[in-house]
């Protein structure tokens, strides 16, 4: 096979069991590979009665079709599972050098279900698979574990959970080589689960490509167009837009926080950072992060005011393997529950303060599940659980994931499909690949343009483009998540300066000099919807409905009061779901219709819903 690496590996941890297949061409293809391949085994490996945490639950790591190979910014690996934290889909990607190691090793996929019965870590030397000893290493941050099998497992690529994941709060993540991060939903509990601390991956073989010249060529444009973008200088500077909020300048941190940028293999770009406090409280911590920017705002709830407090934040979770948007939301949580007298300083223990400090110290007792850390171990959704319905106003987040943008009044595709995202709270997968990606601020000629570069019949310009903003944000949000389940399923990562130097064309063109298989615009246009509805499936299987496309009760969003599109009224948030629903030829409750389904090729599912 060209482009993918031919086999799934298939390990069980129960039986100890190791087995590698070959890669079915017919389903690589249907679902493009990378994300896309995964969530379709998801769809059909984990059951509707298999618990998040249980043994039967499954870990699927996998890589899209063009990693490995000289495309730009092609590194993410993709893990997909059931997600402890929401009880729906699970998917995170990371990348930097893993994917290249997975492929190189000859490994497209890997599962991995079963439960260790001590701890156990998975070494993969292209061919030898061992389930190895991690008794050593339990126990130990993610740092220190990464040192410690770097010993073992030189040159290997290294996943690994911290004491957070050990501990099963429900909302761990996966360190990847002390450089990136598996986050959300959490993907580090279930590894934990499993008595799986940790994945380490080394491959020496290579990738073919079907037509090298052709690929060569297309590859060459678009690494030129990533590199003479505008933003290049920003995002190396600081990871892109930072919003100079009150206490976190970027000139700050050019001169204080930053050493230097990186890089993701073959990304040219370099968004990351090497982080080196120059001064201050923390002097000489140091360590790798990707969009330090970001977690301005995925701490924001919590309060940490400064470079000082985040910046030594960011090395407490990383340290313990424990996402930071959901910590902060939930301290967030504390705070309003006390100054409601929901909740009070006996039943907390300690009167709730926002900032830094509190944050590090809610992560402990968290990760040892002490005090009121005991609950915040099961994520939002178990505190209103046991505190009651009605403090979820005192929370923030789509599906139980903390949430990614804080969302303004005026509706975007952003703000649109980060409420249908499968996984909640992820807009990354609805960028429009022009200027910064979302709709806010697009002429109506940019989002005209759009359409017809995806192949979209006049009628369907006009029924997208109509509206009050010069476009139906709901109906157009079904669109740009197509292309982007497509783009994301071939291994590319999602940042605006990559994104918004390909289209759709270029994108079919680059799989069919990749793979050797024809594979057309619209054609890889229908697998990305393909795609999006597989995730849909997997979380309706699960008992999604209507209410979980829709915000928490804590969120800004007026439900029925008309929200606006670039200053103009766009109707209810039900009214924008009902045309982005009737858009994807799905029925009123957000189900998929059996001739949509059918249409799609997923007959299976068709018979499932
Ligand atoms: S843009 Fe950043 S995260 Fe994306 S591949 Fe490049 S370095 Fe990695």
């Amino acid at each position: 096979m060209y482009g993918f690496a031919g086999k799934t590996l298939n390990v069980n941890l129960t039986t100890g069991s190791v087995k590698s297949e070959l890669l079915d061409e017919h389903l690589a293809e249907k679902f493009i590979g990378g994300m896309g391949l995964a969530g379709w085994l998801a769809y059909k490996l984990i059951d509707r009665r298999t618990a998040p945490l249980s043994p039967e639950n499954t870990l699927i790591l996998s890589t899209g079709p063009l990693a490995g190979t000289l495309a730009p910014a092609c590194s993410r690996v993709h893990i997909t599972s059931r997600s402890p934290n929401s009880g729906f889909i699970c998917y995170t990607n990371a990348g930097h050098s893993a994917a290249l190691m997975m492929k190189y090793a000859g490994y497209d996929c890997l599962t991995i279900t079963g439960r260790a019965e001590n701890p156990v870590y998975l070494k993969i030397t292209d061919d030898d698979v061992e389930i190895r000893d991690a008794g050593h290493i339990w126990g130990r941050d993610t740092w220190e574990s990464t040192d410690l099998l770097r010993k073992e497992a030189e040159d290997h690529w290294i996943d690994c959970i911290g004491p957070s994941g050990e501990n099963l709060v429900n909302y761990s993540i996966i360190l990847c080589s002390k450089r990136s991060s598996y986050n959300k939903t959490g993907a580090g509990t279930v590894m934990g689960s499993k008595n799986l601390k940790a994945i380490a991956v080394k491959g020496t073989k290579g990738i073919k490509v079907a037509d090298p010249e052709r690929f060569q060529k297309l590859t060459d444009e678009f690494t030129r167009g990533i590199v003479s973008d505008s933003e290049v200088k920003a995002y190396r500077a600081y990871g892109g837009s930072m919003g100079n909020r009150p206490g976190f300048s970027s000139d700050e941190f050019v001169a204080r926080v930053v050493e230097r940028p990186y890089a993701c293999l073959g990304c040219p770009l370099a968004c990351k950072h090497l982080i080196n406090m120059k001064d201050g409280p923390y002097r000489g911590l140091t360590y790798r992060i990707s969009h330090m920017g970001a977690l301005i705002g995925h701490n924001g709830s919590g309060g940490p005011e400064n470079w000082d407090e985040l910046v030594k934040l960011v090395e407490k979770e990383n340290l313990n393997g424990i996402e930071a948007t959901v910590t902060a939301g939930i301290l967030g949580y504390l705070v309003k529950c006390y100054q409601n007298s929901v909740l009070s300083e006996s039943e907390i223990g300690y009167i709730p303060r926002k900032g830094g400090e509190a944050m590090r110290r809610l992560i402990e007792q968290t990760v040892r599940r002490e005090g009121i850390g005991a609950t915040a171990a099961g994520g939002m959704r178990a505190f209103v659980e046991k505190i009651g319905e009605d403090s979820e106003m005192y929370l923030n987040h789509e599906k139980w994931v903390g949430r990614q943008l804080a969302l303004a009044n005026e509706v975007s595709t952003y703000s649109i499909g980060s409420l249908t995202n499968p996984r909640g709270a992820k807009a990354e997968f609805v960028h429009i690949p022009i200027r910064g990606g979302d709709s806010k601020g697009l002429t109506p000629e940019e989002i005209r343009g759009f359409c017809v570069s995806l192949g979209l019949q006049m009628s369907d310009v006009s029924r997208v483009c109509s509206g009050p903003g010069t476009f139906n944000v709901g109906r157009l949000v079904k669109w740009v998540e197509d292309y982007s389940f497509a783009y994301a399923s071939m291994g590319f990562c999602s940042r605006e300066p990559i994104m918004r130097h390909i289209n759709l064309e270029k994108l079919s063109q680059l799989y069919t000099a990749a793979i050797g298989i024809e594979m057309s615009p619209a054609k890889l246009l229908e697998a990305g919807e393909r795609v999006f509805n597989v995730f849909k499936a997997f979380n309706l299987k699960m008992g999604a409905t209507r209410i979980d496309d829709m915000p928490s009760r804590g969120a800004v969003w007026p439900r029925e009061k008309p929200l606006t599109v670039a200053g103009e009224e766009d109707g209810s948030l039900a009214q924008i779901l009902n045309d982005y629903y009737d858009e994807r030829g799905w029925n009123p409750d957000g189900i998929p219709t059996k001739t949509k389904l059918d249409i799609l090729g997923l007959q299976e599912i068709s018979a499932d819903l």
